[in-house]
């Protein structure tokens, strides 16, 4: 990402925005859902492209066979190894690896260390700020009252963790009475969520809180300014939001959040419109 190309990127990102409106019917759909999260809307599997991937987390991956055999059968085989690794294998390595990691000081005071949960090709990545209580005692993120507003806002747009989506956080480790994570404990992360990014392939990337995007786009830009945009993240579109427990704090940001999500929608639509 350069700040010479982000500006373009990003109006490119807004021209397909538009572009995915108009082939969704976006104002025909907009005044979805009328409760506003209040109740998940009933499935629909074809209302978004699917990514039917493995599910990955910590507990689907134990004795189970990966998604694709982890080296190809040629004669080869060996010298071609490193670069024919699985997916699955290499993210459940990684995970063994922030299992056990004390890169930082949050590695003292937690239960689990929360890798992350979905689909290998994810449609959509959403990143969240860090473990809550729950989370840490779960060791899956988003779980808890957020955790289930998060589901219910991702399916008023048709995506589902055990489906399309992957969700991960900035860091790894809950930080002690859910502090903001320092600037120093995202640095020390940060190369395990983009070590994911890497292996996931996500088509978007949907940032859930100022802490998550702020670390993301190495901006220092409020929350206020960030959401109703679009953003660049290493050639991926990036649509901040409120987190969902500042939606439970505060009702009146549910119409600003519905409107993230429209925008992401739109995105997808238009991708999808571009791919027929
Ligand atoms: S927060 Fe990240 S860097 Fe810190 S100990 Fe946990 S996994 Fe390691």
């Amino acid at each position: 990402m350069t700040d010479e190309s982000y500006p373009n990127k990003a109006a490119l990102y807004e021209a397909l925005a538009t572009i995915g409106d108009a082939l969704a019917g976006g104002l025909r759909r907009s005044t979805v859902p009328a409760g506003l999260f209040e109740e998940a809307p009933e499935r629909e599997p074809e209302s978004l492209e699917q990514r039917s991937a493995e599910p990955h987390d910590a507990a689907s991956t134990e004795g189970r066979a990966p998604a694709r055999a982890p080296f190809a059968a040629s004669d080869s085989l060996e010298s071609d190894r490193s670069e024919e690794i699985d997916t699955a294998t290499a993210l459940s390595a990684l995970e063994a690896e922030v299992k056990t990691c004390t890169r930082c000081v949050l590695s003292s005071g937690r239960h689990k260390a929360v890798f992350g949960q979905g689909v290998i090709e994810p449609l959509v990545l959403v990143i969240g700020e860090g473990p809550g209580a729950e989370e840490d005692k779960q060791g899956l993120p988003f779980v808890g009252a957020s955790g289930q507003l998060l589901d219910k806002m991702l399916a008023s747009i048709g995506l589902y963790r055990d489906q399309n989506c992957y969700i991960a956080n900035i860091v790894k480790c809950r930080p002690p009475n859910n502090r903001e994570p320092s600037p120093d404990e995202r640095a020390t992360c940060m190369p395990y969520l983009r070590r994911q990014i890497t292996l996931l392939k996500p088509r978007f990337i949907l940032c859930a809180g100022r802490t998550a995007a702020q670390a993301m786009l190495g901006t220092a830009e409020g929350i206020n300014k960030l959401r109703a945009t679009i953003r660049d993240f290493d050639g991926i579109p990036l649509v901040p939001t409120y987190h969902p427990s500042a939606l439970l704090r505060d009702e009146s940001l549910k119409r600003p959040a519905w409107e993230d999500l429209k925008r992401l929608r739109s995105l997808i639509e238009a991708e999808r419109g571009l791919n027929d």
